[in-house]
């Protein structure tokens, strides 16, 4: 019997679709298990049906009195971000200036790059985390190195190198033939390999010239289905920056889609200050929309407008945004999310929220026949989630007691890593 062959125990939850816009779309079994066989959910069900349909000697995780959901999303997070979190009193372009891009250059080592990449993974599991589309830096052994730690996890990860060419420091540059060049071939060398996949990374218009976003283009088009990630009107500084460098463009959106970076598979980070064509252009090409509130509140960026990308008919992710963002646990940014949007005068129920951090950040990154969900096929990531996990948390519990959507909430509000009793990737148990 293969060694991620067992039964998971506990109160299964998970989402077929928004529950905002279906009641029946959440899958609520209380006595629940999962059956996992090589990696993917062979039956979910009750606990007694599913216990009959397992090998006999399948192990068992009892989890019993825990939810058992998907393995959180992460739309968006860099990896060699991990030692500049929390790094003090700048907005967006100082903070870039000043912390990010000295330590970026620490990657130009690849010991640094793989101690790096194992930390973070096993912070993800940590926090429930088993997907993230993940920026890595400028050197390629920096996207060697965190895609050979991901595959030896077994983990579904997209990622991609980061191409800079002006506005960095040297040792942070590349040029538009070195970018294109050294992408393609980690495009060749990782993608589609194992649970991996490859996301061109122009990291912003600041940083990227006119040819460079251009050659981005290109590999968007001679390697079709490839992810896009890029960062898109985060702060007023930086727009008025990248107004001045493309004046040619009616807007910041427009200077990626002048070079063909739109679509269904491009992630845009943070969208806080879209003029009403940009998020037209959004909605019009499918791209998607990355709401990182952490980030946007300790930068000091903005606040993100759920409901106006979501009446547009824009697609929508939640991500962490580590290292700009504070957190890399999806509850706690779910919880900044929820206060931001309160702020906007918003509305943002649990279950929702928890449809967004799993099925609905699936689909946002072309995912959901994979991932993001409990049901036969798919594959077995999972996170157990504990909502008595502090003592705050079990002392409000007391009076959240047979209430689902109350529960959910307060994990939401209160609930971080410390929540998190237990991550399956692909079937097998990672947390430490
Ligand atoms: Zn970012």
């Amino acid at each position: 019997m293969s060694a991620n062959t067992r039964v998971v125990r506990g109160r299964v939850l998970s989402f077929r679709d928004d529950p905002r816009l279906d009641e029946e779309a959440r899958i609520y079994i209380e006595d629940g298990a999962v059956l996992i066989v090589g990696g993917r959910i062979e039956a979910v069900g009750g606990v007694r049906e599913v216990l009959r349909r397992a090998p006999p000697e399948a192990p068992v995780d009892d989890h019993a009195g825990r939810l058992v959901m998907p393995g959180f999303i992460d739309a968006h997070i860099h990896y060699p971000q991990t030692q500049v979190v929390a790094s003090y009193g700048a907005q967006l372009l100082d903070w870039l200036n000043n912390y990010t891009f000295p330590e970026e250059q620490k990657f130009a080592d690849r010991d640094h790059c793989e101690r790096i990449a194992d930390f973070f993974l096993d912070e993800l599991f940590r926090c429930g985390t088993t997907t993230a589309m993940v920026y890595c830096t400028v050197h390629p052994q920096s996207v060697d190195a965190f895609f050979a730690a991901a595959e030896r996890l077994s983990a579904r990860m997209i990622a991609g190198k980061t191409m800079m060419d002006r506005d960095a420091p040297e040792a942070l540059m590349d040029t538009p033939e070195r970018g294109y060049e050294e992408s393609q071939s980690l495009i060749q060398r990782w993608r589609g390999r194992g649970r991996l996949d490859y996301a061109v990374t122009p990291r912003f218009a600041v940083t990227s010239s006119k040819a460079q976003l251009e050659a981005a283009g290109a590999l968007v088009k001679e390697n079709p289905g490839v992810y896009v990630q890029t960062h898109l009107d985060e702060n007023k500084a930086e727009i008025e920056l990248v107004r001045r460098l493309f004046p040619e463009a009616r807007n910041y959106l427009d200077v990626y889609n002048r070079a063909g970076l739109l679509g269904p598979r491009s992630v845009f980070g943070h969208c806080v200050w879209l003029e009403d064509a940009e998020v037209a252009a959004l909605a019009a090409s499918r791209s998607v929309a990355a709401f990182c509130p952490t980030s946007n509140l300790f930068l000091g960026s903005g606040l993100f407008d759920a409901a106006r990308l979501e009446r547009a008919g824009v697609r929508i992710a939640l991500a962490t945004d580590v290292g700009g963002g504070t957190s890399y646990s999806m509850l706690a940014t779910a919880a900044e999310g929820y206060k931001v949007l309160e702020l906007k005068g918003q509305s943002w129920p649990a279950a929702a929220a928890f449809y967004r951090m799993t099925l609905g950040n699936a689909r946002a990154l072309s995912l959901e026949g994979r991932v993001g969900s409990i049901e036969p096929g798919k594959e077995a990531d999972l996170a157990v989630i504990d909502s008595r996990a502090t003592p705050a948390m079990a002392h409000r519990m007391e009076t959240a007691e047979g209430d689902l959507d109350a529960e959910l909430f307060v994990l939401m509000m209160l609930g971080d890593d410390r929540a998190v009793r237990q991550t399956y990737v692909a079937g097998v148990p990672r947390k430490l």
